[in-house]
């Protein structure tokens, strides 16, 4: 058996099934096909959550002018192209009503007016709409794929792109039985989701457990599909990270401050320190790790005092029990680099959703995700639809002899080895913000700062080369080594930043 079409699309979520749409309407005549691990709702756009979804949503230019400011500051120490965040503001409102038309349920007030909720990153504005039910929104866009010739086959996995040194269109696919099943393409979209799925604390899959079902098909195998046909991939470890107890975010409780009691390694409880008490305000207006902003020293502080088990014992005073909180990975702001058109800079390879980026840098403003996923993807299915009309279909790839059959489990020892190495934050750095004065106080946790710093970017430098050994055994199966190509792009991002955090962290704390 083997696939062909005029435009491969990899992934069912809201950017594939978008850009799906867009190739097979603009590109009258070619043949679209969407390949993804299952049938039904799936990815981190209809499986799981609590089955609603903020989008950014703003509807007059001083709105978007305030989100685009915001979107560039809190981009840092990221890097968003502003020309993107502008396109996704000015067409962002034309994806919205065409998704309505389609029957795509965004809630509406008592007299039929758009709702709209603050977001995360910019709580002075009600900026983002509400899409309420996921399922809903899933059938509506199949229908509408369907309705334009759109053909989605369950049952299908990437596993390799650019096979032999080919074009991106020669690609591998595993089918539902592991088998290797040949494709060719004249252009690629990559839709396939972010990397959460790498790491073993995994909201998406915390959420499908929460809703009875078993695997929402996420492969976290976007960056190392990219990188494998030598796509340029940026803001790799950015990843959102939220603090979890058991299903439920942790609400940080700005009225509760003075309360909040963390334990330490030895299982003491002891109030939060003072200076770290005033970032519980600005830390309650979004849900994720801010990376970079100042309120991140508190969840610093946090993770330096998580247990073995990876958990953070905390509670407001007089409670008996503990809450244990977890750092869970939620979504990815990296991906393939991309132009307004989604074009990476391969060229037949185009992608769009979470396995995107530039559009954001950093930190997002929330709602932005699922907007990004529409106005980019339609924008890539375009251009992949262009490239089609003159690209050559590249001849089948081979399979490689004994290859033919492949497992499609995800190692778990790779993602409790994420956990534990590209987790943000590191040791000392919140105890730096919140260390006693006087000179031997801050001498001592200067030294044990440093020490710690210099651990970590040891432990990570280790971890980088045993991903890149892994990636010279010729045991590992196709899709795990996309996998670990996904893995190796985040930690070895992670480094870099290390490396400059520790730097930067180091100037500030040492004595002048
Ligand atoms: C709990 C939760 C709440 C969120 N809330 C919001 C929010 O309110 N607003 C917001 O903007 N964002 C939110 N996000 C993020 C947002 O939902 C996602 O980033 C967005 O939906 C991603 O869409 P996508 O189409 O790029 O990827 P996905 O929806 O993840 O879809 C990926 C698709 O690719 C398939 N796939 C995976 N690997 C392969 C492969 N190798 N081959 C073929 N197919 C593959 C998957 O099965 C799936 O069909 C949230 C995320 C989570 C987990």
């Amino acid at each position: 058996m083997s696939l062909e079409a005029d435009v491969l699309v990899a992934g069912a979520g809201f950017a594939g099934l978008r850009a799906a749409i867009a190739a097979a309407v603009s590109g009258r005549g070619l043949r679209v096909i969407v390949v993804a691990p299952h049938e039904g709702p799936g990815g981190s756009s209809f499986a799981g959550h609590a089955g609603s979804l903020g989008v950014l949503a703003p509807d007059s230019d001083e709105e978007r002018d305030a989100i685009f400011e915001r979107a560039l500051t809190i981009a840092h120490p990221g890097t968003a192209d502003p020309a993107l965040v502008r396109l996704l503001l000015e067409q962002g409102e034309a994806r919205l009503r065409e998704l309505s038309e389609w029957g795509v349920p965004l809630a509406t007030g008592r007299r039929g007016e758009r709702l709209r909720r603050v977001a995360c990153f910019l709580p002075e504005m009600a900026v983002a709409a509400v899409i309420p039910d996921c399922v809903a929104a899933h059938a509506a866009l199949m229908r509408v794929a369907l309705a334009a010739g759109v053909e989605v086959l369950p049952g299908f996995t990437l596993a390799a792109l650019g096979v032999e040194g080919g074009p991106p269109g020669s690609a591998l696919c595993l089918d539902a039985f592991g088998g290797v099943v040949p494709v060719r393409a004249r252009s690629v979209v990559l839709a396939v989701g972010g990397p959460a799925a790498l790491f073993a604390g995994d909201v998406s899959a915390l959420a499908r457990t929460g809703a009875g079902q078993t695997d929402a098909g996420q492969t976290g195998a976007g960056l190392g599909l990219a990188r494998s046909c030598g796509a340029r991939t940026g803001n790799a470890s950015f990843l959102q990270f939220l603090w979890y107890e058991g299903a439920q975010p942790f609400a940080f409780l700005p009225e509760r401050a003075h309360e909040l009691e963390v334990a330490g390694l030895d299982g003491v409880p002891a109030p939060l320190p003072r200076a770290l008490r005033e970032h519980v305000a600005a830390r309650a207006t979004h849900a994720p790790w801010g990376w970079g902003l100042p309120d991140a020293a508190l969840d610093a502080y946090l993770l330096s005092l998580m247990t073995p088990a990876g958990v953070v014992p905390v509670r407001y005073r007089g409670e008996r029990e503990p809450r244990l909180l977890s750092l869970m990975a939620h979504a990815g702001n990296g991906g393939a680099l991309i132009d307004g058109d989604g074009r990476t800079t391969v060229p037949g390879l185009f992608a769009c959703g979470e396995c995107a980026t530039g559009m954001h840098g950093a930190n997002r403003i929330g709602g932005a995700m699922v907007l990004a996923a529409q106005v980019f993807g339609h924008r890539a299915g375009i251009a992949a639809a262009l490239h089609a009309h003159s690209a050559l279909l590249p001849p089948p790839p081979g399979v490689p002899e004994g290859t033919e059959r492949q497992p499609s489990h995800h190692p778990l020892r790779l993602r409790e080895a994420m956990q534990r190495n590209c987790l943000p934050g590191f040791p000392g750095e919140a105890l730096s913000a919140a260390r006693p004065s006087g000179a031997g106080g801050a001498a001592t946790s200067v030294a044990s700062f440093i020490s710690g710093a210099e651990r970590q970017r040891r432990e990570l430098e280790l971890f980088v080369e045993r991903l890149k050994a892994l990636l010279l055994l010729p045991a590992v199966d196709m899709l795990d080594r996309v996998r670990v190509l996904s893995a190796l792009t985040v930690a070895e991002h992670r480094l870099r930043r290390l490396r400059a955090e520790c730097a930067a962290a180091v100037a500030a704390v040492s004595p002048a």
